[in-house]
């Protein structure tokens, strides 16, 4: 097959940061192509528990980091977007819930409690009792605090839709990917199963698979860490939504839970923080299994879950090498020429990597031009969740 198109922007990687930034290009102007090699979303994104940090979690020390300041605006810029009055339409796409808890078993440390009360974050992190408890903690036998954040959890399965109907005909289902260049060894596009394709840009946001694609471009840099997680999947039908940050002693979450509608109208509680990191990580799927259900029994005893459904994922997070491993605060992009790469290093984040991407074009003079229009092209799928799959 030879074909040559042309476009403005050709993006790799139709996960949450490639789908936003192709939309964000197009209510711009610009002329966009996205290419992905699986499914959309299916990557990190569908796999994600679709909090919309505004960075309480990581202000557990008792004081607020530059991560914490970095994301504050994210929830607002969702909940714009989620309202169809930001810079995307969601209007249409599921809110899970329009608050994610942070909840202490016991007594909380001192330095939180002044802490979650102080003017720092006041708005963002409120005490709740009585009914205003999120369902599934309103029970006699809960003893312990809870805190309101104000931040949301979306649906990703419908987010991921809402941003492939955005994407128009800029969709391309294909596999292989080569350098294009011109006489002079510039990089002028990429070759895509066999069809040339040019742009002014090329942006990869191809999650985990940056790094392969930068070796075969021969672009020693940025490096690449990964993050391995072993979530677990709990599918019952006494299970009532939790989306809620379990406080452990340390400055990461004991376990984090989020609530998500299956097909058959029963929720599937999906379970993260530290139970996924580490130990976790080190157990087979049997022990994994067995430590989250000691985890939510010691939690949650008065919740049956003796007809529970059970299933781990093992699934690694892709972001920008830091040094000592560390979380990064932002969206990363990095500036090859006529290449970008990156990682949004957050669900949550993707407004701040397509931020990131317009501003490098903006720096650049690079301008929507005229295309020829496009011709039919074969359209990826959209990713199926875990559990879709698991039960
Ligand atoms: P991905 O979603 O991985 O998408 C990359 C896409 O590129 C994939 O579709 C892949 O198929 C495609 N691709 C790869 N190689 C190629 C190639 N050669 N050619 C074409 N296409 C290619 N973040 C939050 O903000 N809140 C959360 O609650 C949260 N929870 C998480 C829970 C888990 C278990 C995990 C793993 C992550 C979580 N995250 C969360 C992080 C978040 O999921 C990721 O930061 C985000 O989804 C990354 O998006 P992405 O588009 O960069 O990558």
């Amino acid at each position: 097959m030879s074909q040559t198109l042309s476009t403005d922007v050709l993006i790799v990687g139709g996960g949450v940061a490639g789908l936003w930034l192709n939309a964000r290009l197009r209510a711009k102007g610009y002329a966009t192509l996205l290419v992905e090699r699986e499914s959309l979303g299916g990557g990190q994104s569908v796999k994600s528990q679709g909090i919309i940090h505004g960075g309480a979690k990581y202000a557990l020390h008792g004081a607020l980091s530059g991560a914490s300041e970095a994301i504050a605006d994210m929830p607002r810029r969702w909940r714009e977007a989620l309202d169809g009055s930001g810079e995307l339409d969601l209007s249409g796409v599921r809110l899970l819930s329009d608050a994610h808890y942070l909840w202490s078993p016991g007594t909380l440390a001192g330095n939180l409690t002044s802490f979650f009360a102080s003017k720092a974050v006041r708005g963002r992190v409120d005490q709740v009792k009585g009914e205003q408890l999120p369902p599934a903690l309103q029970n006699p036998k809960f003893k312990g605090k809870v805190y309101r954040l104000a931040e949301l959890v979306v649906d990703v399965p419908s987010l991921i839709a809402r941003l492939a109907e955005l994407a128009g005909d800029s969709l391309l289902a294909a596999d292989d990917i080569q350098p294009l260049h011109d006489n002079d060894g510039q990089l002028v596009g990429l070759r895509v199963d066999g069809r040339e394709i040019r742009a002014q840009r090329i942006v990869l946001s191809a999650g985990r698979g940056n790094a392969d694609l930068l070796a075969s471009l021969d672009v020693p840099q940025p490096a690449q860490q990964l993050r391995p997680l072993h979530m677990v999947m709990v599918k019952g039908p006494s299970l009532k939504p939790l989306y809620a940050h379990c406080l452990g002693g340390g400055p990461k979450p004991r376990v984090t839970v989020t609530s998500h509608p299956s097909a058959d109208g029963e929720w599937v509680w999906y379970l993260g923080g530290d139970l996924a990191e580490a130990d976790g990580v080190a157990r087979d799927e049997a022990a994994q299994i067995d430590a989250a259900r000691k985890e939510l029994s010691q939690l949650l005893p008065w919740i049956d879950l003796s007809t529970a459904q059970w299933a781990t994922l093992r699934v690694e997070r892709a972001e920008p090498a830091q040094s000592g491993f560390v979380r990064p605060d932002n969206a990363f992009i990095s500036d090859q020429g006529a290449l970008l790469v990156g990682w949004p290093t957050k669900l949550a984040l993707a407004p701040d990597f397509a931020d990131r991407v317009l501003s490098h074009l903006e720096r650049d003079g690079i301008r929507p031009a005229a295309h020829p229009a496009l011709p039919e092209l074969p359209r990826p799928v959209i990713g199926r969740t875990a559990w879709e799959t698991a039960f």
